[in-house]
């Protein structure tokens, strides 16, 4: 399946060839056998792609909406038809089982149609003058070149989320992709080079974070960074990019608390808990990490969903019927049990799980886990575990389970699982969180904004929020006679 990957950094619209001493190999963490070898590419491959963007950016913002449409409609199409092939790449270099990673390039796919629409829709304003001797006008102008970092958990849709907004908008890029997912990247920009966008629009350069990320932040033609990763990444990204002034658009960390209240449907409750902490194995920064229940269903919620979770299969990603694959490397196994071992040293109990699974494969597996006896002291109710863990709490009082909910610096998503409207509605309004779920676990969607509040980001991706990051708002005054 995959040739000569060391060609893996694309500049200009050109695949440029790296020696074999500049390349490093991406394992497959299913069974730890490696896949390929991409680049290893750093700031002189960086500054090449930056200069590319930079002298396709005239041209490209030029073209009209409709025009950039068409390639961006091309390149959804592509994407579609191979969605199989591409669904196996992501499986293999990130883990997850092969109908969700499926459904993940299905996705990405679909942000490319999305902005494929909204770029011939991006309109201006005509502003009432308070004196008639003026005209008024607002123009929605491209930002520039763009610097794209994006993260291994979703290798694909991490990457159109962020594209098809600049490129709509009229920008050109410079993609970044994470070092354990570059393959998905890879075919990205292979659609878009079959879609026929011209040289430079997009270019890609695999290899060193912090040398590429440094001239993405210094070199001052970048004039926008579009980040999704983790807050202490973001946090450096806010700093080093404050000597230029830059705009940044921040995906980061989440915490995210789920709240049952007694009036749940406790099959469908149980069921999207299970979506929203499982899928991809927990490795999403908008899944459960904390789960509330109410006092008066607590044993029944429990109980039904210890049945549904010990019957989730774990294995690799290509094999049938598999609900889980592996987490990525072997430190994030580590990091999820240091929070299961750290709770249980202050008295939680483990209901099912609790530790690795070495059974069958070499990967890096953890076994779904369910933790009851828990209390606010305890890491897992803090810090991100980013794997297959909940911990449950329960509550009685509405307004004292919200202040715990909100009781955090992230503030990216939150779920509440109730059948009662003016219930949904009160409490969605107070929780402090960028997005909110109710009786539903997968917000994300290209038509509407997702992002945080607090230390969870700044800016929006999706819907025409999503474009708007990626525009200058420019006023014209003009006086007349
Ligand atoms: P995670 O811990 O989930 O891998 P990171 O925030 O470390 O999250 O990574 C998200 C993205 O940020 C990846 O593409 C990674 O290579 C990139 N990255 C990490 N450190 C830097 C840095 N200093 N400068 C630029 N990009 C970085």
């Amino acid at each position: 399946m995959f040739e000569s990957l060391t060609k893996s950094i694309f500049i200009n619209g050109k695949w440029e060839a790296i020696s074999e001493a500049h390349t490093e190999t991406i394992y497959n963490p299913a069974t730890l056998e490696p896949i390929t070898k991409v680049a290893h590419a750093g700031a002189k491959e960086t500054t090449k792609a930056i200069t590319a963007a930079d002298e396709a950016f005239p041209q490209w913002s030029q073209k009209t909406g409709r025009e950039r449409s068409r390639y961006l409609y091309k390149a959804y199409q592509l994407m579609q038809e191979d969605a199989e092939r591409l669904g196996k790449i992501l499986t293999m270099e990130q883990g997850k089982p092969l109908n969700e990673a499926i459904g993940e390039v299905k996705g990405a796919a679909n942000f490319l149609l999305w902005y494929a629409e909204e770029a011939s829709r991006n309109y201006g304003e005509w502003l009432p003058s308070s004196t008639n001797s003026k005209r008024l006008m607002v123009i929605p102008q491209a930002v520039g070149v763009v610097g794209a970092i994006t993260p291994w958990n979703f290798p694909s849709s991490m990457i159109t989320r962020k594209l098809a907004p600049a490129l709509a908008a009229g920008c050109t890029v410079v993609l970044k992709p994470a070092p354990e997912t570059p393959l998905s990247a890879i075919e990205i920009m292979k659609i878009f080079e079959r879609a026929g966008v011209p040289n430079g629009v997009v270019n890609l350069v695999t290899g060193d974070a912090k040398a590429i990320g440094q001239q993405l932040l210094t070199n001052k033609v970048v004039q926008h960074i579009t980040f999704t990763g983790s807050t202490a990444v973001g946090k450096y990204l806010i700093r080093e990019s404050a000597q230029q002034v830059k705009k940044l658009s921040l995906e980061l960390g989440g915490h995210a608390p789920s709240i049952v209240f007694a009036d749940a449907d406790l099959d469908k409750a149980t069921s999207l808990v299970i979506g929203s902490k499982f899928r991809n194995n927990g490795q999403t920064c908008i899944c459960t990490n904390r789960l509330y229940v109410h006092q008066h269903i607590a044993n029944d919620f429990a109980n039904l969903l210890k049945v549904k979770v010990s019957q989730l299969k774990l294995g690799s990603g290509l094999e049938n019927e598999v609900d889980l694959g592996p987490l990525i490397n072997q430190k994030a196994c580590e990091k999820v049990h240091d929070h299961v071992k750290d709770a249980t040293e202050k008295g939680a109990i483990v209901e099912c799980g609790g530790e690795q699974w070495n059974d069958k494969l070499d990967g890096h597996y953890y076994k779904p886990t369910i933790l009851s006896n828990i209390s606010d002291e305890m890491k897992i109710m803090h810090e991100e575990t980013f794997g297959p863990v909940i911990p449950i709490q329960t509550f009685t009082d509405e307004s004292e389970v919200i202040k715990q909910a909100n009781n955090t610096d992230y503030g990216l998503a939150a779920y509440v699982f109730t059948e009662n409207t003016n219930r949904a509605i009160r409490v969605s309004e107070k929780l402090d969180y960028g997005i909110v779920g109710v009786n539903d676990v997968f917000p994300a969607t290209p038509e509407a904004p997702f992002g945080g509040i607090k230390q969870s980001g700044i800016g929006k991706e999706g819907g025409h929020h999503g474009m708007d990051e990626f525009l200058e708002k420019k006023y014209i005054s003009i006086g007349i006679d």
